[in-house]
């Protein structure tokens, strides 16, 4: 620590109050030499804390010189200023500004958070300064919960963090009673003691006349400047090696961590605003997370659906259309159709299928069943588990054998528990043998179904009817628009008009797909316009809270913060509000998922990793966005007027 030479040559400083422009300081020249004490006297409005403010490198000269040192600090950035305060003036101020959020050792380790200092070195000097001012036992209090005179004692602790080789205290016992004043004097003392340079502004002629040197102010000129005597020692200094000021990586990442916590206090500080904010952002991301989810689940329902009709399939219908009156009185549909079309080279398998309600008996117990004559490869092209036995197979269909393939909730009814595999059924006083059970895709399904041979079915059953459809197999590779083409020609041809019509399953799930990505756009596009209403939330309150703690802001500069580092705290509160607010969302989201499940609510909400990462990002975006105006507010702010507001 070696204190600057500090000298002003010809300093004026003009404020426009309306329409006159008042001189606070009008061609000021002072030297003050490394290690004086200086006090500056004068009338209230004199111009003395306009003086200490620039000399301070809170304010700037509208003319004049100003050097610290050899530096000329006209020709300094506000970046470099930031950095001279913080290395080397310390500010003590009449009203002490202490941030309430943060604890003692909080509020005097704040200097070294913005020169880089390591967290321990910085935790080792705070401590090491609050215990010199005898407030070792307060240091996890809040200022708020000191005395005036302790508030003030502390606020020469933070000045002394970085060292401070320069301290200038404006009015510091102004709002101290005669003995805590007395203390804070005695301190001032023995800093200069220590050969810091000390600049203490004051009304009070009795502490004037501790200093070897008064500066007396009129109407912005110095008036009187009178010298006394000079002593020096040394023990609060720094010693040791200085800390590592030069290794701005680790600074950054301790800045970036410090901003963190700080917004977390301040986050903490006012619980109740900070929830409300966030519920917009939660509500927000969980709109988008759960809307995504339910558009992922009603995309899978669908497909399952589609799947029931089997994957690169065609299915055949009499009529001209679904729901055409006369599609049952239409003989279209025969067998011989079917076996024509399983020659083509592009089927793989056809499955025709005929459809009657006969009742069922075992014994004592009767169903009404569902029969359908079908085709060995049906159950394939449907989809359907087989639990118990076997299927039908070709062997079946060419022997018109009568097996019978049940459905499970058929064969429970027929057969309580016990196994009906081998076992004979009279279907309309027909007996026919139970070769197997199938499980039918889509739990909603409670229709008593059995299926046959089709060739069995008409020959022992219900003689020549009509098929109820064919469903095509499409052979692998082949494309299924080509197919139905093919199928439609080949099927006018045989009929002479087309009265039949295709479904095509691919088809359906392709338009399916598409309309239901359009969907989940839309729906997904409303959610996030909640999401972004939770920003606009945010930024208000952020705007707010920078005008509630202007002062804080202000105090933040003297002690050495730049605008970048204003700048990242208010954006870093932006987004941690907004990525707690968006964690929770999720969470949300999640527990609306799982009860979804718990309820068995038709439609699913399925949670993707993608819909999770797209929600946080889109929260971080959101802070980043409405966190920058608040954020560019608070850096913009002048010090000095920041520091005055109240
Ligand atoms: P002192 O500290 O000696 O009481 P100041 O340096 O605060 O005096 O003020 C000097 C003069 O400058 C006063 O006339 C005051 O009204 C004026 N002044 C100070 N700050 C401002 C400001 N921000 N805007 C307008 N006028 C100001
Ligand atoms: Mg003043």
């Amino acid at each position: 620590m070696r204190a600057p030479r500090l000298e002003l040559r010809g300093v004026a400083r003009f404020y426009n109050s309306g329409e006159e422009t008042v001189a606070a300081l009008d061609g000021v020249d002072l030297i003050i030499e490394p290690g004086e004490m200086v006090a500056i006297v004068g009338a209230s409005g004199s111009g003395k804390s306009t003086l200490v403010n620039i000399m301070g490198c809170l304010d700037r000269p509208n003319s004049g010189q100003y050097f610290v040192g050899e530096v000329d600090v006209g020709k300094l950035d506000s970046d470099d200023l930031a950095r001279l305060r913080r290395d080397c003036f310390g500010f003590v101020f009449q009203r002490y500004h202490l941030i309430n959020t943060l604890t003692i050792s909080g509020n005097v380790e704040l200097p070294g958070i913005y020169s880089g200092m390591p967290a321990d070195q910085r935790r080792r000097r705070a401590n090491r300064i609050i215990g010199y001012f005898g407030l070792s036992d307060r240091r996890s209090s809040r200022p708020n919960q000191l005395s005036g005179g302790q508030q003030q004692r502390i606020a020469i602790a933070r000045a002394l963090m970085n060292d401070a080789s320069v301290v200038l205290a404006d009015e510091p016992t102004g709002a101290l009673d005669r003995r805590s004043g007395e203390a804070v004097l005695s301190v001032l003392k023995e800093l200069h003691a220590e050969g810091r340079t000390i600049i203490i502004i004051t009304h009070d002629r009795d502490v004037a006349s501790h200093a070897q040197r008064t500066v007396e102010f009129a109407d912005g000129r110095i008036i009187a400047d009178s010298r006394q005597s000079c002593i020096q020692a040394n023990s609060l200094a720094e010693t040791g090696a200085p800390y590592a000021r030069h290794n701005p990586f680790p600074a950054v990442v301790s800045r970036i961590v410090n901003a963190f916590a700080m917004s977390f206090r301040a986050m903490v500080a006012q619980k109740l605003r900070t929830g409300l904010t966030m519920l917009g952002i939660i509500i927000g991301v969980t709109a988008v997370v759960a809307v995504i989810g339910l558009g992922e689940g009603a995309r899978n329902t669908v497909m399952n659906q589609l799947s029931v009709l089997g994957t690169n399939s065609l299915g055949i219908y009499p009529g001209r259309d679904f729901g055409d009156p006369n599609a049952s009185a239409v003989v279209s549909l025969t067998a011989a159709d079917a076996d024509a079309l399983a020659a083509q080279p592009y089927v793989d398998s056809t499955s025709p299928e005929i459809a009657a309600s006969l009742k069922g008996r075992n014994g004592g117990l009767n169903a009404n069943l569902q029969v359908s004559g079908v085709g060995p490869s049906y159950f394939r092209t449907n989809g359907m588990r087989l639990v118990a036995g076997r299927a039908l197979t070709s062997d079946d269909v060419t022997g018109a054998h009568p097996n019978v393939v049940l459905s499970d909730i058929a064969a429970s009814t027929l057969f309580k528990d016990t196994n009906p595999t081998g076992r004979t059924v009279l279907i309309d006083r027909a007996p026919v043998t139970v070769v197997g059970v199938v499980a039918l895709p889509g739990s909603g399904d409670t229709a008593l179904n059995a299926y046959m041979a089709h060739s069995a079915f008409r020959v022992r059953l219900v003689g020549a009817m009509p098929l109820a459809n064919i469903t095509l197999r499409i052979r692998y590779g082949v494309d299924s628009d080509l197919v139905e083409r093919a199928v439609s020609n080949l099927l006018a041809r045989r009929h002479g008009v087309k009265d039949f019509f295709i479904v095509n399953s691919e088809q359906i799930r392709r338009s399916t797909e598409r309309t239901m990505a359009t969907f989940s756009l839309l729906i997904a596009s409303l959610a996030a316009v909640a999401l972004l209403v939770g920003g606009i939330g945010v930024m208000n309150i952020m705007l707010i809270s920078v005008g509630e703690r202007t002062r804080e802001i202000g105090l933040r500069m003297a002690v050495g913060a730049r605008h970048i580092d204003i700048m990242t705290q208010f954006m870093i509160e932006a987004i941690v509000v907004c990525l707690v607010g968006g964690s929770l969302g999720i969470a949300v989201a999640f527990g609306l998922a799982a009860l979804s499940d718990v309820l068995l609510l038709p439609l699913p909400i399925i949670l993707s990793f993608d819909a999770i990462l797209l929600a946080s990002g889109f929260t971080v975006l959101v802070g980043l966005v409405f966190g920058y105006l608040p954020a560019r507010t608070a850096a913009r702010l002048d010090p000095i007027q920041a520091l005055a507001s109240e």
